[in-house]
């Protein structure tokens, strides 16, 4: 297998860093406090199950806190629902393109993936609910990624009660969207939930994410995580920060501004830029190669993320970063295309 390839992390500061949609700004001060607090603590094992944080989740999200499974970010959570499920032989599915996780996660357990086309507009093809032999989860990334589309929550609940197995809708993008399946799992007991901290709260060093899902399913998954998979910091600052909804107001409606300036800016370069949902947006020229606009704004220290799908195509997926950090972006794009 080759393995995931996450996008560039330089470990200088000078670039401005549009590719990996973390959040610009930095997360909310009360996640300080609670790293402080919680340092005297240290010497001591963290809960396993991360009561803390699930119980102002759910305080916060209109959940049970029995509802909750926590990770060491969504990746793990991803991990821990995978390695549950789908056992060697066995297939997993999902549409393409879409995050490149889901097919390691399938060939670290020895599985197939199925990876089914989006259609042109980005919509599931009416056979992605197919039944087929041996699939056993279908992660469905909503909004997705690279494209920030959605499928909206009354046809996730329709495309899960036609499937053949349990689907894991993947809302790492959710809190900039209009509207999301969070409350889904409680309709359908084939949908789970996951959620991350690192985009939407600004907390992408931290590590720390969750799964919603039925309290029989949670029962079961808790058997095959690390005891420990979140730690004592993480966790008191995980709460903090979903404890603070006026600054995940504040932050989600500035980078929606955002997103809206940057779309009309690209597509008065001529960029094809598709409506996004989430933190970033997915964008093709007509005559313009990506590839080399990526490495024209690379050696002017702008990273956005190239993406080239094999059998699909290629594009730049750039995050929404300041408005400061877009201008500088456009102004030299203006110079390339
Ligand atoms: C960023 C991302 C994640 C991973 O988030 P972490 O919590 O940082 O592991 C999961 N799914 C998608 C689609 C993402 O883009």
């Amino acid at each position: 297998m080759s393995g995931y390839t996450p996008g560039e992390q330089p470990q200088d500061d000078g670039f401005v860093k549009l590719n990996t949609n973390e959040n610009p700004y930095p997360p909310s001060p009360r996640v300080a406090e609670a790293v402080a607090a919680a340092l005297p603590r240290l010497n001591k094992y963290p809960d396993p199950t991360a009561g803390a944080f699930r119980r102002t989740a759910a305080e916060v999200l209109g959940l049970d806190p029995n509802w909750i499974l926590c990770g060491n970010g969504s990746d793990d959570v991803l991990t821990i629902v995978t390695r549950a499920l789908v056992g060697p032989g066995e297939a997993v599915r999902y549409p393409y393109p879409t995050y490149i996780l889901y097919r390691t996660l399938a060939q670290l357990q020895g599985a197939r993936f199925e990876e089914v086309l989006f259609q042109s507009d980005w919509t599931l093809p009416t056979d992605f609910a197919a039944e087929a032999e041996g699939v056993k989860l279908v992660y469905l990334a909503n909004p997705n990624s690279p494209s920030g589309t959605m499928i909206a929550p009354d046809d996730v609940l329709r495309l899960a009660e036609r499937l053949p197995c349990p689907l894991l809708v993947d809302e790492a993008y959710a809190d900039f969207a209009d509207t999301n399946c969070l409350h889904l799992p409680q309709q359908c007991d084939r949908i789970m939930v996951s959620r991350t901290l690192s985009k939407s709260y600004a907390l992408a060093g931290l590590r720390f994410g969750f799964l919603v899902a039925r309290p029989e399913l949670i029962e079961q998954f808790v058997k095959v995580k690390d005891s420990y998979n979140c730690d004592g910091l993480s966790i008191a600052a995980a709460a903090a920060a979903l404890a603070d909804q006026a600054w995940l107001a504040e932050h989600r409606a500035k980078l929606r501004a955002t997103r809206a300036r940057l779309t009309v800016a690209l597509r008065d370069l001529g960029f094809v830029t598709v409506e996004s949902q989430a933190n970033f947006t997915w964008n093709t020229h007509p005559t313009e190669p990506a590839r080399p606009i990526y490495e024209e704004l690379k050696r002017q220290r702008i990273l956005v993320r190239y993406m080239d799908y094999p059998r699909w195509g290629d594009g730049l997926r750039i995050t929404v970063g300041t408005d400061a950090e877009i201008d500088c972006l456009i102004d030299r794009l203006r110079k390339i295309v």
